[in-house]
């Protein structure tokens, strides 16, 4: 009770972070709405860089959303914190540069409520962006898991399973990406289909690989076997 007492007079900082497809947005959702309900007046922000759903909302994988305001920099974004703001949430917060960590801790020390939520990692496993310092200086980490889409157990990794293998930023969702566990992630890409001029090697992959990505390569499964005569 003490905790609580001390929390809601002084600002503090909460960080949700886990893979893609562990449900940080919703679970971000779920507390501005009880911010909402409480009727304190929030403000909610991610960066111009997500751009997959809604440019003036944010918006998990389930259509569930609320309005946001996107913003380029992190110091845009203490531009337009209102007087009255009681709590902020981020969402998106590894595609912003390290200045995010200095302005959460400026909210904070205003007596605002910081809600932070971002992938923890990248696709090749790598601490994402300024997620890591975040962690560091949050009061409060809820750290999510999805399932792994091979073996069914927690997942803690995003897999890329297609697009760029250098580029640590490629914005999508269930088309460039699977939540995978530490055992099943192959962080350089190797599950990426081999490319259509080779049909024997797709043929293959597909066999290897249909269980999880079914209609990735049904078609182009069943166009190889008409042509070529496979068993
Ligand atoms: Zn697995």
């Amino acid at each position: 009770m003490i905790h609580r007492a001390r929390l809601s007079y002084s600002g503090f900082i909460e960080v949700i972070c886990g893979s893609m497809f562990s449900g940080k947005t919703e679970e971000l959702l779920r507390r501005i709405r009880r911010a909402q309900i409480a009727r304190q007046k929030v403000q909610l922000f991610k960066p111009v860089t997500d751009n997959r759903y809604s440019t003036q909302h944010v918006q998990s994988h389930d259509a569930n959303r609320l309005p946001s305001l996107s913003v380029e920099k992190p110091k845009d974004l203490l531009k337009q914190i209102d007087d009255h703001t009681r709590v902020v949430g981020i969402d998106e917060a590894q595609f912003f540069d390290d200045s995010i960590v200095e302005v959460a801790q400026k909210l904070a020390a205003r007596g605002i409520q910081v809600i932070v939520a971002g992938l923890d990692m990248d696709f090749k496993g790598r601490p994402f962006g300024p997620m890591p310092k975040l962690l560091a200086i949050a009061e409060d980490v809820t750290k999510l898991s999805a399932v792994c889409v091979i073996c069914g157990n927690a997942a803690s990794r995003t897999q890329r399973i297609t697009g760029s293998k250098t580029d640590q930023i490629t914005v999508g969702a269930k088309d460039f990406y699977e939540a995978r566990c530490r055992a099943c992630h192959d962080p350089g890409m190797e599950t990426v289909a081999p490319s259509q001029e080779n049909p024997v090697k797709l043929l293959r992959f597909a066999l290897e690989w249909q269980p999880c990505t079914p209609k990735v390569f049904s078609k182009d499964l069943l166009s190889i076997q008409k042509d070529r005569s496979f068993p």
